[in-house]
């Protein structure tokens, strides 16, 4: 390895850290102030916050007096995707993707629906993006660790474009049942989300997952029940399987060592996917995890900790 690799490996070491904090910082409030928003008469609308930062997930709960048959929401332009509370008939939970780089600034949050009876409900909020908290790291490096080749930037496209025609597509049912997991057994957090690359003074994408620390060849489990939407090699993040869970809601694992998945498969919540390992563009061993909600790129420890008590 050459001196600039070395570099590399010392800083990302250094910014670990860093991208640890900018993690913690991120994560939902949980118990803290909720939201709620106005409604039409004998329904409620409550938000697990009303200012989130850019990455985030909220969870928005809708109550109504009488049995609700359909729910949907509308934020800015983007769908909103509810379900219903299994054992009610009046209660719908939702989730609101804050994509990472969705531009500061006030948002409205439009929620309508229909009672069983045909009666209409709707519900407004106004959700504010504050910009993230994110790391920055600053490298200058030989051009080699810069400029792939162009068969390589060919390549990584058309898997770019492959990735956004999977999140594009929306599969109706809820797949998934209960409070999702970490991927990996006794991790209990990831850092680098939102991290953001300049290399030789050209910013890059943002990171769009978190990463996790695990020892190659450690199991890496399904965060809850979906089916198998991708298992193949990427440029960038080597062995991949994104898992759909239905509404519009994937979780993506990257850098794995071998893939124990093929498309088209339903894994149950918990299932071994593959082992954690070094693939693609990467200098040592962990799992790439990510979560795409209505294609906002959100940071995946949210929905673990915003669905705990499922
Ligand atoms: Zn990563």
């Amino acid at each position: 390895m050459s001196s600039q690799g070395r570099t590399i490996v010392r800083k990302q070491g250094m910014f670990f850290a860093l991208g640890c904090l900018a993690a913690a910082a991120l994560l939902p409030p949980g118990a803290m102030a909720k939201g709620s928003g106005t409604c039409t008469a004998g329904t409620t609308l409550r938000l697990s916050a009303l200012e989130s930062s850019q990455g985030s997930l909220l969870l928005i709960e809708v109550k109504s007096a009488k049995p609700l048959s359909e729910v949907q929401g509308d934020w800015g332009g983007r769908s909103v995707p509810f379900w219903r509370e299994v054992a009610s008939e009046t209660r719908r939970k939702g989730l609101l993707g804050v994509d990472l780089e969705k531009a500061p600034g006030a948002y409205a949050l439009k929620v309508t629906g229909q009672t069983t009876r045909g009666e209409k409900m709707s519900c407004s909020a106004t959700v504010t993006v504050r910009k993230g908290r994110f790391a920055t790291e600053k490298l200058q490096v030989g051009k080699q660790f810069v400029e792939p080749s162009p068969e390589q930037i060919k390549r990584a496209d058309e898997e770019r474009q492959k990735l956004r025609d999977i999140f594009d597509r929306v599969t109706p049912e809820r797949l998934w049942d209960g409070k999702f997991r970490m991927p990996l057994d006794g991790v209990t957090t990831g850092s680098n989300f939102g991290r953001r690359r300049i290399l030789n003074g050209n910013p890059g994408t943002p990171h769009g997952g978190v990463d996790l620390p695990g020892t190659a060849g450690t199991p890496v489990h399904a965060a809850q029940r979906g089916k198998v939407a991708l298992a193949e090699e990427l440029f960038f993040s080597g062995n991949t399987v994104v898992l759909d869970h239905g509404l519009g809601i994937y979780t993506f694992y990257g850098h794995l060592s071998e893939i124990d998945a093929k498309v088209g498969d339903t894994l149950e919540a918990g299932a071994a996917l593959g082992k954690v390992g070094a693939t693609g563009r990467v200098t040592g061993p962990h799992l790439h995890w990510g979560l795409t909600v209505e294609r906002a790129r959100v940071n995946p420890l949210h929905i673990v900790k915003l669905l705990e008590n499922e």
